[in-house]
């Protein structure tokens, strides 16, 4: 039996690299609908190559477009729009499978309906792991279905750790420590004061990875990894103490498991995210990722260190939003999604992100996140904050 997949952010980073590895194994895997925000050209391309029952778009008009380019190349694919389309992507497409591949705080409805759907989802929209740990995790239980992580630290860790962990993750399997490794990013050791007027384009010059423009601000501020720590606590259910981040220039060991005995367990490969999607598509089994072998011998050497948190404020208000808990790192997430944008989009000074996301964190009065309208509505409140703090910023 074939994989029916629907790929929530194809025309992404990650969408066209698990699309990459579904091309390579046509006898494995079938696209059963495919969604973007705003790609239509590219959306298109992939229709007409893949054949989805379903495509999705963010507007009306980009649907109109869209349409015609599939009706002039005799493509049945039924094509919707707007945010209820997506769930609709995931629950009337057949699709046996989902990869969660869209950016941030829009990725959550689909891929909780996709969790309460019973499918196996491959998440790597962290974004919404943080805004609702809680919820879906008992949302993936309830349904019955496989959550495989794609995000490369996580899937290491998975790789790293026996089968019945994941089920059972308080039981006595001798796990001491999940270490997060994290490259530094491009601001490693940049002077702190050239800091201040970093661009978007030197905060998006990832030295190891290719991504999406958030994830590459995210990971120059270290807020990646801060998220990456929330996602940590969710899937693998130890107490926040025990996940530890370490830095690793090379990007070579993608995360660790320290056991009691003294033994740790790690995962290599190359900075490649079709490794990590191809172990989510195939589980259990292994394929072919297209991906170069890692020659251990070509590498000058792997470096570890500690974090330095002055340099990385972003990293502290995670830890510290983790620690608090409920709707803390919904707030997190929404005030640090619109400081990004602002960044990218509206000349926000990359040192300012941090800082709206602290004033965000300790303009709003925490509650407990345990329904989907509360977690909405909390992350409504939390970009309307930061908007209005990054107003002042910039008058
Ligand atoms: P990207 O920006 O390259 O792609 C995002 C996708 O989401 C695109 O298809 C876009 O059209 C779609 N999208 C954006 N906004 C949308 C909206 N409002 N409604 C519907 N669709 C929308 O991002 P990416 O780098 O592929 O990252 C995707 C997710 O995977 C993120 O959560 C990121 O943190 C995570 N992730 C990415 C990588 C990586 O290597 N790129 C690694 C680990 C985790
Ligand atoms: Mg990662």
């Amino acid at each position: 039996m074939k994989r029916l997949i629907t790929v929530l952010g194809s025309t992404g980073s990650i969408g066209v690299n698990t699309l990459d590895v579904i091309r390579a194994h046509p006898d494995r895997f079938q696209v059963a609908a495919l969604t973007a925000g705003k790609q239509v050209d590219r959306l298109a391309e992939q229709c007409i190559e893949f054949k989805p029952a379903i495509a999705v778009v963010s507007e009306a008009s980009d649907a109109v477009r869209l349409e015609k380019l599939l009706l002039e190349n005799n493509i049945k694919t039924q094509v919707l729009y707007g945010p209820q389309a997506l769930v609709t992507a995931v629950t009337d497409s057949g699709c046996d499978t989902v990869m969660a591949a869209i950016v941030g705080a829009a990725g959550l409805v689909p891929t909780l309906a996709a969790a309460k759907a019973g499918k196996r989802v491959l998440l790597a929209n962290k974004e919404a792991l943080v805004m609702s740990g809680n919820l879906f995790m008992q949302a993936m239980k309830d349904g019955g279905g496989e959550l495989l992580p794609i995000d490369s630290e996580h899937n290491a860790i998975f790789q790293c750790l026996p089968n019945e962990f994941t089920k059972a993750p308080h039981s006595n399997h001798g796990v001491e420590e999940l270490w997060l490794t994290a490259s530094g990013g491009p601001f490693r050791n940049t002077p702190l004061d050239q800091l201040a007027s970093i661009t978007p384009d030197q905060a998006c010059a990832h030295p190891n990875w290719v991504m999406g423009r958030k994830i590459s601000v995210d990971s120059a501020t270290m807020m990646n990894k801060g998220l990456e720590v929330i996602e940590a606590f969710w899937l693998f259910g130890l107490p926040l103490e025990k996940i530890k981040v370490l830095i690793h220039p090379q990007s070579v060991v993608h995360s660790m498991v320290r056991y009691r005995d003294g033994s740790v367990l790690a995962q290599l490969g190359q900075p490649d995210m079709r490794t990590p999607i191809a172990y989510g598509l195939a589980w259990p089994e292994r394929i072919e990722a297209g991906v170069a072998p890692l020659n251990l011998t070509q590498l000058a050497s792997l470096h570890f260190s500690e974090p330095e948190l002055a340099r990385f404020p972003c990293l502290a208000l995670a830890f510290a939003a983790a620690k608090a808990g409920g709707t803390a790192p919904t707030v997190l997430n929404a005030a640090n999604e619109v400081a990004v944008a602002a960044f990218l989009g509206a000349g926000l000074p990359y040192l300012q992100i941090p800082a709206v996301v602290e004033k965000t964190l300790n303009a709003i009065a925490l509650t407990n996140a345990d329904s989907l309208e509360d977690i909405l509505s909390m992350d409504a409140q939390a970009r309307k904050v930061a908007r209005e703090f990054i107003q002042v910023l910039q008058k």
